[in-house]
C-alpha cells in the first residue's frame, strides 16, 4: 500500500505557482473572497485560503456579509468585483443561506474570474473539454493527485460515489476527459447495490459526506482510493471535542489498496493549491487579453 501524500503534492503545486507569480513582475494575482455569515467551517476554509495566497505572493481580499444580506446587495458587490480589473478571481464560500440560490449566485461571477469553476459557462467548457476551462478546485485536486503520484488512469474503471456540483459531477467529467481516459460510473444515494459497483472500481473517488462509509468489503484488492470526505466525529481525547475522518474506513481499506489518500492530508490541501493555480491562470489570461 502506498500513501498518497496530499500535503507534499500540494506543496509541489504551490512552489510552481509561487515561481510563476514571481515572474509576473508588478502584477499581483488577486483573489477576492466573499463569505456570508459566520459558519465556523467556512471561516476556517477562507482563512486557510487567504493565508496560502499570502504565502505564494498573491493578494487575497475578503468581504463578509451578514446572513441577512439581500440578493441585490450581494450581486452589487459581485458586479463591482467583476468590473474591477485588479481582481482576477472571485470565490463565494458555500454554503449560502437558503434565500440566496447558489446557481444564480455562482453565475453572477464573470466566467473569466470563476476560479471556483461552479458557473454554467465553466462547467460547459469542462464538458466541451475547452483547453484552460476552470475546473472546480477539489475535483481538479483529485486529478492532480492521481497524475502526480503516477496512477495510470487510461482505460481504468473509476467509480465516483457522490454526484454534487462541487465534487462528484466535475470529478466524473474530468476522469472521463481525454488525457485521463477513465471509464466512469457515478453512484449516489439511489444507486442499487452500491458495494458491488464500488467493488468493480480500479479507482474509487469517495465524495459522500458520511464518515467511514466505504468499507473494506466494498473495495477490490489493488484499487486506488481517493477520499474526498471531511467529516467531524466526536472525540473526547481532542481539545476541540472532535476529529476529522474521511468517507473511507481508512484502517480496514488501506491494506487492500495499491494507493490511498489519508484524511486529513489528502485531498484537502490540494483544493487550496488548485484555487491558487486557477487564480494565477486567470491573472495570466487577463494579462494576455490586455
Ligand atoms: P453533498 O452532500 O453535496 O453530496 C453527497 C453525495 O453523496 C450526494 O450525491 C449523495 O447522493 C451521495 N450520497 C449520500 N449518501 C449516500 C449513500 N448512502 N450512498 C451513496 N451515495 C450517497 O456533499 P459534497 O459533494 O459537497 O461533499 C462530499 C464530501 O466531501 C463531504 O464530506 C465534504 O465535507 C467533502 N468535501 C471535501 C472537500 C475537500 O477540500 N477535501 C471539498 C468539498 C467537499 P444524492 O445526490 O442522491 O443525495
Amino acid at each position: 500500500m502506498r500513501l498518497i501524500d496530499g500535503n507534499a503534492i500540494a506543496q509541489e503545486v504551490l512552489a510552481e505557482v509561487k515561481a510563476r507569480v514571481a515572474k509576473l513582475g508588478a502584477t499581483v494575482p488577486h483573489v477576492a473572497f466573499v463569505r456570508v455569515g459566520e459558519d465556523p467551517a467556512s471561516v476556517s476554509y477562507v482563512t486557510k485560503k487567504q493565508k496560502t495566497a499570502d504565502e505564494v505572493g498573491m493578494k487575497a481580499s475578503l468581504k463578509v456579509f451578514p446572513e441577512t444580506v439581500t440578493k441585490a446587495e450581494l450581486f452589487a458587490h459581485l458586479d463591482a468585483l467583476n468590473a474591477d480589473s485588479s481582481v482576477h478571481g472571485i470565490l463565494i464560500q458555500a454554503p449560502l443561506p437558503k434565500h440566496l440560490p447558489e446557481t444564480e449566485v455562482f453565475n453572477r461571477v464573470s466566467p473569466n474570474k470563476d476560479v471556483d469553476g461552479f458557473g454554467t459557462q465553466s462547467i460547459g467548457r469542462l464538458v466541451q473539454e475547452v483547453p484552460g476551462a476552470f475546473a472546480a478546485c477539489t475535483p481538479a485536486g483529485v486529478i492532480e493527485l492521481l497524475r502526480r503520484s503516477g496512477v495510470v488512469t487510461a482505460g481504468k474503471h473509476a467509480v465516483v460515489v457522490g454526484r454534487s456540483l462541487i465534487v462528484g459531477k466535475p470529478a466524473a467529467i474530468l476522469l472521463l476527459a481525454k488525457g485521463c481516459d477513465c471509464t466512469v460510473t457515478i453512484a449516489h444515494s439511489r444507486t442499487q447495490d452500491l458495494p458491488s459497483i464500488v467493488r468493480q472500481a480500479d479507482i474509487v473517488i469517495a465524495a459522500i459526506g458520511k464518515p467511514k462509509f466505504i468499507t473494506a468489503d466494498m473495495v477490490k484488492p489493488g484499487a486506488v482510493v481517493i477520499d474526498v470526505g471531511i467529516n467531524r466525529v466526536p472525540d473526547a481525547t481532542k481539545k476541540t471535542g472532535y476529529r476529522i475522518v474521511g468517507d473511507v474506513d481508512f484502517d480496514s481499506v488501506a491494506p487492500k489498496c495499491e494507493a490511498i489518500t489519508p484524511v486529513p492530508g489528502g485531498v484537502g490541501p490540494m483544493t487550496v493549491a488548485m484555487l491558487m493555480k486557477n487564480t494565477l491562470d486567470a491573472c495570466e489570461r487577463a494579462q494576455a487579453r490586455g
